[in-house]
């Protein structure tokens, strides 16, 4: 938790009482949260920040590499960076699992990194398809 805190210092913002709660939620979630359950759970501690105040701090957020935001079905939905992992998404009732991959991808990031001379800094990557509740 300091070291995001940290981070949030180095890239030269402020920890406010939004930002904070919105790291401690997003950690406490574990995965992809969007920004209409954000609000609910920010509500459930009786932070009710304005729509451009979540905006402004996600935005910040993202933009430091701190928190992923992951388009899905339309929604943005939000997760912490540091804990990266992938996603099986059902088209059918648009729910969301982690999803173990082994680590071959983040080996094979490097090596495109290099041979691209690209800096990577992230990355995402999503199965499609029908959860077991939809297939029955
Ligand atoms: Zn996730
Ligand atoms: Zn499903
Ligand atoms: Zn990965």
């Amino acid at each position: 938790m300091n070291t995001i805190h940290n981070a949030i210092k180095s890239s030269g913002g402020r920890l406010t009482k939004t930002k904070k709660a919105i790291i401690d939620i997003l950690s406490e979630n574990h995965c992809l949260l969007s920004k209409q359950e954000m609000v609910e759970k920010l509500k459930i501690k009786k932070i009710r920040p304005d729509r451009s105040t979540i905006y402004r701090e996600l935005q910040f957020l993202t933009k430091n590499n701190i928190v992923i935001k992951n388009m899905i079905a339309g929604i943005d939905y939000y997760e912490i960076a540091q804990d990266h992992h992938h996603h099986l998404i059902c088209m059918s009732c648009n729910s969301i699992s982690k999803v173990e991959i082994g680590n071959h991808l983040e080996k094979q990031e490097k090596q495109i990194a290099r041979q691209n001379k690209f800096n990577i800094i992230n990355h995402s990557l999503e199965f499609y398809g029908l959860c077991q509740r939809c297939l029955r």
